[in-house]
């Protein structure tokens, strides 16, 4: 989107720093620094990440509290090296920009746009007000592998399928290559009162412990780094494909989703890089599964801005409308990994204890919330939104829509059994008893299923189901039966089409 506007004044251009903390292949600040005024950075704590959901708990957790007050710091440094400050206000986003309206001559604000409800009404508000100002914005796709403008189909065209998404996009259109750190850039003289760094603490609107620190480290230097050493030096990304549903171990998936979702690293160069990889060293199907990873991601991001409020709602992208038990105790029992499941305690004390959790366990916990104990995903989007450092509006609930069977993936109900899941992903038990070090002494064959272990080896090992780790809190099959009962009255009453059972499989 180009901007048309004359300046009469030396003004000062707005830089919106949002979900991309970075300085390379940021196209709104190159765009912005092409137009040879002073550029003013700004980033805005954001009130609304204190406010508490239904989950009881606020919107940002401590483990990104942390990742995001490292990564602003590691902003200001780079931004330094260019000779731009870091403006950072607090309270709502359009409010502080609107002030910063009245406190500046502003030519225009530049920015990414992002595609989810709340960011898109920030978006709407903004334009009004420049409008009325007779202020440019200028918002660009920068936090995307693909520009909306550069696709085969308008963002409210896209196909409601992946498959037919990928198909369509994939021969028809170019990744654009990223773009350099701009080379000249104009501060601003005059710079207005701001807030400090905020520590974690002060983003968090609960207690933060110490213990809180994200496995990774804020900031693009960190994101770098990280993405050399896994592309380049330990060569993982060849192996990608076959590790990638790994449940223990720090390589066994690109472990960049938390730079990706803050925005300390663009996809289009990491698009880049793998790609390069592939010129110079090697192209296998590893290398080319990695790229379809972050074409969901790009997916989720537009089925975000075409379904607007819709991906937040109970029934889903789809409108089924389940009838979802609001359980408590039940809820509490899974936040807290007391379900008596291995794989998905183990899962979610994985959450509460690193902010981190890989794909395979999302989906085993994701299913087990509302598959077997029918409560609101919903609840469980806010739980992950909470503690997860990678969260990301439109992957966090998108995902949960397809988990939940309200998403547009047409596969029906789709149900992860938790034992299975963790017979085959996690054989020897290691992933759990990491976790869940009451397991520690059962053998491989029951540690997945602990309330089987037979009389005698509880007497050896001194271990009796239903004590320190607790009995199973629902029947799985069972329980799985009802969910698909709801499930399928759901689509009728929705006016959907039959879908076909997953559970099937698993009864003998
Ligand atoms: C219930 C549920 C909730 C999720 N919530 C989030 C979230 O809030 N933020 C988030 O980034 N991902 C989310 N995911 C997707 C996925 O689990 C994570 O992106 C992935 O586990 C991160 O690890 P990685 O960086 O090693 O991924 P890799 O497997 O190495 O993939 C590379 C990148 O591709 C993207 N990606 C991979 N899988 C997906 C996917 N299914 N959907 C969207 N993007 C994907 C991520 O940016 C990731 O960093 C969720 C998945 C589920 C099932």
């Amino acid at each position: 989107m180009g901007v048309s506007c004359h300046f009469y004044r030396m003004e000062v251009v707005l830089l919106w720093f949002r979900a991309d903390l970075r300085v390379q292949d940021h196209p709104a600040l190159y765009r912005a620094c092409q137009l040879g005024l002073p550029v003013l950075p700004v980033f805005i704590l954001e009130d609304r990440w204190r406010s508490r959901s239904e989950a009881g708990v606020s919107r940002l957790g401590p483990f990104r509290a942390h990742f995001l007050a490292r990564s602003l710091e590691a902003l200001q440094g780079q931004l330094a090296q260019l000779g731009l400050p870091l403006l950072i206000r607090q309270g709502e986003a359009v409010a502080q920009l609107s002030r910063l309206l009245d406190e500046l001559p502003v030519a225009a604000i530049y920015a990414h746009t992002e595609p989810a409800w709340e960011e898109q009404q920030q978006e709407k508000a903004l334009k009004q007000l420049l409008d009325a100002r007779g202020i440019a914005l200028d918002l660009s796709d920068g936090n995307s592998l693909y520009n909306v403008e550069d696709m085969p189909y308008t963002a409210g065209q896209v196909p409601e399928l992946f498959t037919h998404f990928r198909k369509k996009i994939e021969p028809s259109t170019l990744v654009r290559s990223p773009l350099p750190v701009p080379s000249f850039v104009l501060a601003p003289e005059q710079i207005p009162a701001g807030c400090p760094l905020p520590d974690a603490q002060v983003l968090c609107a609960e207690y933060v412990p110490e213990r809180h620190i994200p496995e990774q480290t804020g900031g693009e230097p960190a994101a770098l780094a990280w993405l050399q050493e896994y592309i380049w030096e330990r060569q993982a990304v060849a192996t990608y494909k076959d590790t990638r549903n790994g449940l223990m171990g720090t390589h066994f998936s690109s472990r960049l989703s938390e730079w990706l979702a803050l925005g300390c690293l663009s996809p289009r160069y990491v698009y880049d890089q793998v790609r390069r990889y592939e010129h110079e060293r090697q192209k296998n199907e590893s290398t080319y599964w990695l790229q379809i990873e972050l074409l969901w991601r790009d997916y989720f991001r537009l089925m975000a801005r075409k379904h607007g409020r819709h991906l937040f709602g109970a029934d889903g992208l789809s409108r089924v409308p389940i009838a979802w038990k609001a359980d408590p105790l039940a809820f509490r029992q899974w936040c807290q990994g007391l379900t008596g499941y291995p794989l998905v305690d183990a899962a979610m004390r994985q959450l509460m204890q690193t902010g981190w959790m890989s794909n395979r366990a999302r989906q085993v916990t994701g299913s087990f919330l509302t598959k077997n104990l029918q409560v609101d995903w919903r609840w469980g989007a806010q739980w992950f939104e909470y503690w997860l450092t990678d969260y990301a509006p439109s992957s966090n609930y998108g995902n949960w829509n397809y988990v939940a069977g309200v998403g547009n993936d047409g596969s029906g109900f789709r149900f992860f059994h938790p034992v299975k899941q963790g017979e085959t992903y996690d054989p020897q038990g290691l992933f759990v008893k990491h976790f869940l070090p009451e397991l520690e002494a059962l053998p491989p064959a029951w540690v997945h299923r602990p309330w089987e272990l037979p009389g005698n080896l509880q007497r050896t090992l001194g271990f009796a189901p239903g004590t320190r780790y607790p009995a199973p809190v629902v029947d799985i099959l069972e329980s799985a039966r009802e969910a698909e009962v709801a499930y399928k009255k759901g689509l009728v009453d929705g006016n959907h089409k039959k879908s076909y059972s997953r559970i099937r499989k698993f009864v003998k």
